[in-house]
This record gives structure tokens, sequence and C-alpha cells, in this order.
């Protein structure tokens, strides 16, 4: 249930609603819109009758049920848009960002060169993986710490954040020595003991959308998270399976456009997991973007053809340089702003 307050309410009259939902254990979150306050009510059950009770407190306007089995997640409980901060990056709000990086952390020299690269081409976040879930037990599954600590070494010499993947609860303290954002992939949406874990950090979460996971079984593992008490859920769309084999999966942009109204959630584009091809990626950036996403995040290797993992879908600097001047006209064109310049603080 939320409590929309009336425009100009005071803080006793918020103060009453609260107490009284307390006198039932339950608890309210407040959320600032632009005019009034909303409470959302969270705690189960909700007593039969209350919300006409609340209807009759000073200062209530009215109270609505939250029809969706997401609460912290839904658009409904929490109106205005969610911005998550990353260092000096904000997600979520006019600005797009851009994460890039390889697949895979590979070598010094490659994550090095690779860093540089897309930092000089605008990106504001490096992603490579260190833990790569692998659909062969036989394939480069990364290189594990010494990954993460070649992700630090390249945050401190171009001020990149850092997104990576933490594939299990007991690896969360050590990625979070490292990382500045947790990911979340695709194979584990809804390995729920992980996502509770991640719930418990101070660290922003970027979780993907699972290979076969309907939209609602993605709040609702953003959910999990937010209910441990880490609200900073970045959404990410990166395909999922459907009966077509032509590319590696199927792209969903209504899921980007639905979520953005659903959620008040970041949403970033993951379209190099979403196609599988390099050449399909930058016509996909941009129509994830006139669809609404606040960002992509792109597989960039400086040697696709030797890459260890996901070269076919990864893009060369210079290509990514390319499309990271189309997605600023794609952005202008909104309304919106995306900056290929390089991070200030170098
Ligand atoms: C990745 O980002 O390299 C990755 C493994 O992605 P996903 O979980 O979306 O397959
Ligand atoms: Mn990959």
């Amino acid at each position: 249930m939320i409590v929309v307050m009336r425009p100009g309410a005071t803080t006793m009259q918020i103060n009453e609603v609260l107490d009284r939902l307390g006198t039932f254990n339950l608890k309210g979150e407040l959320s600032q819109g632009e005019e009034r306050v909303v409470i959302g009510v969270l705690g189960a059950p909700i007593p039969a009758g209350l919300g006409q009770a609340l209807e009759a407190l000073p200062g209530v306007e009215k109270t609505l049920r939250i029809t969706a089995p997401y609460k912290l997640a839904s658009r409904e409980f929490h109106p205005l848009d969610t911005v998550v901060r990353v260092r000096d990056v904000e997600i979520g709000g006019n600005e797009l960002v851009v994460m890039a990086g390889p697949c895979s952390v590979e070598s010094r020299d490659q994550l090095l060169r690779t860093a540089e690269g897309v930092r000089e081409r605008g990106a504001k976040l490096l992603r490579g993986g260190a833990y790569k879930p692998r659909t062969s037990p036989y394939a480069f599954r990364g290189l594990g710490e010494q990954g993460l600590e070649l992700l630090a070494e390249a945050r401190e010499r171009t001020g990149l954040a850092i997104v990576t993947e933490v594939m299990t609860p007991a690896d969360v303290p050590v990625v979070g020595q490292y990382t500045d954002v947790f990911q979340i992939g695709a194979r584990n949406m809804q390995n729920y003991l992980l996502l509770e874990e991640v719930g418990r950090t101070d660290k922003p979460v970027l979780l993907k959308r699972g290979l076969a996971a309907t939209i609602e079984e993605w709040l609702l593992a953003a959910e999990y998270i937010m209910a441990q008490g880490n609200r900073q859920v970045i959404l990410c769309e990166r395909g999922i399976r459907t009966f077509e084999t032509a590319t590696r999966n199927t792209f969903d942009l209504n899921a980007v456009a639905l979520v953005k109204r659903l959620s008040h959630l970041p949403v970033i584009a993951d379209p190099s997991h979403g196609t599988g091809k390099w050449y399909l990626v930058p016509p996909l950036s941009l129509a994830a973007i006139a669809a609404g996403a606040d960002g992509l995040i792109v597989e960039v290797h400086p040697d696709p053809d030797r890459a260890l993992s996901d070269g076919a879908q990864s893009l060369t600097l210079e290509n990514f340089g390319r499309l990271m001047q189309q997605a600023q006209a794609v952005a202008q064109a909104l309304g919106r702003s995306l900056t290929p310049e390089p991070l200030s603080t170098i």
C-alpha cells in the first residue's frame, strides 16, 4: 500500500501516519515527490480497513494498493527516478552513462589498453569479468583475484569506476574490496542468497536480466536486493532466449521501455550479449537509447579476434568511438546528454 499525502502536508501529519503504521508493526518509507510526499508501507499483513482509517487522518489524500508483487522496485511506491551514484558518476539522471571494457580481464596489457581507449572515447565505467560464468567448464573462466587487482590498477590509472561480476555469496567480500559496482550475471539472477548478500552491502548492484526471466521475475530479483537495505540497483537488459537462433539472444527493447514505466530504477542496455554480433551492437545501442535506456554496457577489446571470451560481440576501440559519437546525437535528439569526452578527473 502507499499513502499519498496532500501537497503541503506537515511533518506532524506525516509523523502521525508513520506512528499509526507502527502500531501495526508496519514501516513507512517516505518518498519526496515534486509536489507531495508518498509513504510506501512495508511489512505484512496489512489489516483490512487500514486504508480507510489512514484516509481519515489530516493531510492524507488517499491510499492505494500496490498491485505488483514487487514493492520497493515499483514506480508506484517510489514515483521519482532513482539516481545511482558511482564515485562521481550519476546513473539514471539526464546524462547517459556508458560502461565499456572487455568481456574478461585477460592480461595487464589487454586491460590497460582497453581502459585507456574507452576512457578517451567517453566511457565512465570500466567493465571486465574476473570470475566468468562460462557455458563450458573447459573455457577460460577468468583470472580471479588477480583480475580484480588489474581492474583496481586500471581504475587508478584512468579514474574509471569498475563494474565486475560476483558469482557466489562467498566471493562478495573479496570482489567488494575492489569493485565499485557488483555485477549479477544473467545466470545468477535468481540466486537468491547471492542477491541477499549484495543487498547487505552498500555498493551499487548491476542486475542483469536472466536468460529466460520474465520482467516480473527480474523486478522481484531487484526486490530481493532492496529488501535487504541496498536500494542502489541498476537494471540491465541483456537479451533473452527465444526460438530465434540467428542472434545469440533476442534483445528485448520492449523491456527497456516497459521497465522504465514499471520501476524507478535506472535501466542499462547490454546489446553485446543481447545480439552476440559486433556489427549489431551499434544499431541496437542507439535503439535502446531511443527506447529510454539510461546508458549502455558494451564489450570492447583491442583485438577481438584474439579475445578469450565473447570476441564475436566485442567492438574494436575505433568502432566504439564511432558508436559514442552516434549515441551522443541520439541522446541529444531526446533532450538527454552524453559526453564522449574523457572524465575530467584525470
Ligand atoms: C558478461 O557481462 O560478460 C556476462 C557474462 O553477461 P551475462 O551474465 O549477461 O551473460
Ligand atoms: Mn561477455
